[in-house]
């Protein structure tokens, strides 16, 4: 079976965790060449190893410009070049689910890693892949920026200017072939979900995932929640030639949330109505 990136050279950030992780792991089995670019050093590295040759890690802070530069020069002076950039790395405004209770110093650390860092990423990238043919650029939004809703607003706030961000940059940077496109992921279960606390057991963790799925679920038609290989593969479809004539889209992934209001009212309007006909 042909490799859909075969001769690809990408960078995944936060690729040592979660979604990154699954990202690289495809990426690399679709023959591309992958570097890790993560602030988590010990998973990065063992992340690297494990998948050989193809892959390696370099500490990257998102959030520092000359972090994203020696990235990119990493990139070109390791494999030789910067085909894809997947600007994933993000942090989330848990555990305050009121903005009034938020501290001014967490939502700055939010606003710095999931909109600057994704802005610098574009941005190294793009002067880059200008200068060398072009290339595509991944973001990793999130539903919560897509639709407003409850708490954790600095992150959705964050979330929906990336989503903002991809699109201005995808008509700046079209005239040099380099094409930008977001991932909106639905409720996808990883470090980032509210779940394990440090110290917890195994039957904990396990009873607080069953516990979380109805939940979780209660705003999507499918009812199952996603995987970080659901979105990787939303990725690899932005990655490859296979999407050559998509730039400055949002790709949402997320269980059917984002069509609508998928809770059923109408149900409970009508048992309420039929309870005060009853009590009558
Ligand atoms: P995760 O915590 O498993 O992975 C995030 C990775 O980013 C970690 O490896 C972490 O070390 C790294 N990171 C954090 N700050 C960094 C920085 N300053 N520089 C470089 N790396 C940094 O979480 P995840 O769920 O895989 O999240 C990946 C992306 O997906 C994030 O942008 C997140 O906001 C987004 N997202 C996640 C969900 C979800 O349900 N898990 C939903 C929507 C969007």
């Amino acid at each position: 079976m042909s490799q859909e990136l075969a001769g690809k050279i990408a960078i995944v950030t936060g690729g040592a965790s979660g979604i990154g992780k699954a990202t690289v792991e495809l990426f690399v089995a679709e023959g591309a060449q992958v570097v890790i670019a993560d602030v988590d050093n010990a998973k990065g590295e063992a992340l690297a190893a494990a998948l050989g040759d193809a892959a390696r890690f370099k500490h990257t802070d998102v959030t520092s410009a000359a972090d994203l530069e020696a990235l990119v020069n990493f990139a070109d002076s390791e494999f030789g070049g910067l085909d894809v950039m997947y600007n994933n790395a993000g942090i989330s405004s848990m555990p305050y689910l009121r903005f009034v209770d938020d501290e001014l110093k967490d939502f700055q650390k939010v606003m710095e890693v999931n909109v600057l860092g994704v802005m610098l990423g574009c941005q190294v990238a793009a002067r880059y892949m200008g200068e060398h043919g072009g290339g595509s650029i991944i973001n990793t939004a999130s539903m919560g920026g897509a639709l407003p809703g409850w708490g954790v607003v600095p992150y959705r706030a964050s979330k929906a200017a990336v989503i903002h961000f991809t699109k201005c940059a995808a008509i700046d940077f079209g005239s040099y072939g380099v094409r930008v496109n977001c991932i909106n992921p639905g409720q996808i279960m990883t470090e980032m979900s509210p779940f394990p606390e440090p110290g917890m057991s195994e039957e904990t963790i396990a009873r607080i995932k069953d516990a979380l799925v109805e939940p979780m679920t209660a705003n999507q038609p499918l009812k199952v929640l996603g995987s970080p290989e659901d979105i990787a593969q939303a990725a690899l479809y932005l990655a490859s030639d296979r999407s050559r004539f998509v730039t400055g889209t949002e790709l949402n992934v997320d269980g059917g949330h984002s069509a609508g209001d998928g809770i059923n009212h109408l149900q409970a309007i009508m048992q309420a109505r039929q309870a005060a006909i009853d009590a009558g």
